[in-house]
């Protein structure tokens, strides 16, 4: 009897310290479970330890996953901030979550400040307003932002999730200026060419109308012929200004004997100016060029011609080489000069001071964009200094790095 009790004291002492451990290790269990950042859960006696270990490898696993989802936000935040667009999240209301620099700069969004605006508070030219209303987001919208800068920018809506939108907007004001250069050359041009064009047809009409006599019809075709010599000189011009403009390649590095090409510069001058001016030419310096001959030749030529063509009768045409440290080939004239504020877009093409007297004189307007560009392809400049009533002078400026000592001794 007596061992059945120490029996039953052990069994019970046992169940008691046995539920003593329960009760110990599940008051563990639930101050790991209530603390609201969960720390390593505490090493657990018997199957405890088991049940402990589980939930801390539970709790590694959920951690890393919040650190890689943690990351993987950020770098998808710095990825849309490294966007060259504005990137602006939006909630089903249109009402601003998030945006990035670009945003900023584009639509003057502020990320913090603004959230939870509606974006048509901050983006509200008509062109936007419109597009939102009617919601077909299948293409951007083009609009001229009102900021401090004639922007223009290219808006779109992109839809995703949940009725939940991306506002992308991208700065288009340099392809929209060089598709509007590209509108007004393609007009220049076809009104360039129309003018003697509709002449020469009008001649053309009037010899099939009319019964003339052979001396009227030759009268007829010598006033057609200058009329057919503009357009041939318009399009060698575009043609010119086309092979260099668009030239992807340096220019060859020939040497250009530059003694010949100013003699031929001069010669062309006298041609054109048929005894009405005063021509010199002056070399200072022992040195040839390196580059494409034509396109030196075609800057030159055309800076000269200029000249004549732009000096009355009886005034006087300086042209002048001298190379030192650099090369220089100017063109001085004692002719009609040029406001100052004609100067920053002479080599524009087309750009003409007087119209009328250009085409007098056998202008395209192409010339000092040929310069410009000839010029450009061997590093050299331009300086144009002009005073109206007395004359200007033209100068293109050529880098050390294109001259050559010449292969004789050029005599001045
Ligand atoms: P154009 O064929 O009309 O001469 P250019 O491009 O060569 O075209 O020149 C542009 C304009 O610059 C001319 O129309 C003229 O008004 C002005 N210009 C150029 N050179 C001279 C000059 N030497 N003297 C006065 N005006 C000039």
């Amino acid at each position: 009897m007596t061992g059945l009790a120490i029996g039953l004291a052990i069994v019970a002492a046992l169940l008691a310290f046995g539920l003593a451990r329960e009760r110990r290790e599940f008051r563990k269990l639930r101050r790991w479970a209530s603390q609201s950042r969960l720390a390593e859960a505490p090493e657990g006696k018997g199957h405890w330890g088991e049940v402990f270990e589980l939930l801390n490898r539970h709790r590694r696993a959920t951690l890393k996953r919040r650190r890689q989802l943690a990351q993987l936000m950020v770098r998808s935040r710095r990825g849309a901030q490294a966007l060259p667009y504005g990137v602006a999240v939006l909630d089903a209301q249109y009402r601003l979550d998030w945006s990035n620099e670009a945003a900023r700069d584009q639509l003057g969004l502020d990320p913090e400040r603004d959230r939870g605006q509606p974006i048509g508070n901050f983006v509200r030219e008509p062109e936007f307003v419109e597009y939102l209303r009617a919601g077909d987001f299948s293409h951007p919208v083009q609009l001229q932002a009102s900021g401090r800068q004639a922007r223009i920018l290219s808006l779109q809506v992109v839809d995703f999730g949940a009725e939940e939108h991306l506002l992308l907007s991208q700065d288009v004001t340099g392809a929209a200026r060089l598709e509007a250069m590209r509108r007004d050359f393609v007009a220049n041009v076809s009104h360039e060419l129309r003018t003697p064009l509709t002449v020469l047809a009008g001649f053309l009409e009037t010899i099939r109308d009319l019964k003339l006599d052979a001396s009227r019809v030759r009268d007829y075709v010598a006033l057609m012929a200058p009329q057919a010599e503009r357009m041939k000189r318009l399009i060698e011009d575009l043609l010119t200004l086309s092979a260099i403009e668009h030239a992807p390649a340096p220019p060859p590095a020939e040497r250009v004997a530059l003694k010949r090409l100013l003699e031929r510069v001069r010669a062309e001058a006298q041609a054109l100016s048929a005894g009405r001016h005063r021509i010199s030419l002056e070399v200072a310096g022992a040195h040839d060029l390196v580059g494409a001959e034509s396109e030196i030749a075609s800057a030159f030529v055309n800076l000269a011609s200029n000249a004549v063509r732009y000096t009355p009768a009886g005034g006087e045409i300086r042209l002048r080489w001298r190379s030192d440290g650099e090369g220089e080939f100017s063109v001085e004239d004692t002719g009609i000069g040029i406001d100052a504020e004609h100067l920053p877009r002479l080599t524009e093409r087309f750009y003409r001071v007087d119209r009328s007297r250009s085409r007098e004189t056998g202008g395209t307007g192409l010339g000092l964009s040929i310069v410009k560009h000839a010029l450009a392809r061997h590093q050299a400049s331009l300086a144009i200094e002009s005073v109206p009533g007395k004359g200007s002078r033209f100068a293109a400026r050529f880098p050390a790095s294109r001259l050559v000592a010449a292969a004789q001794k050029v005599a001045g």
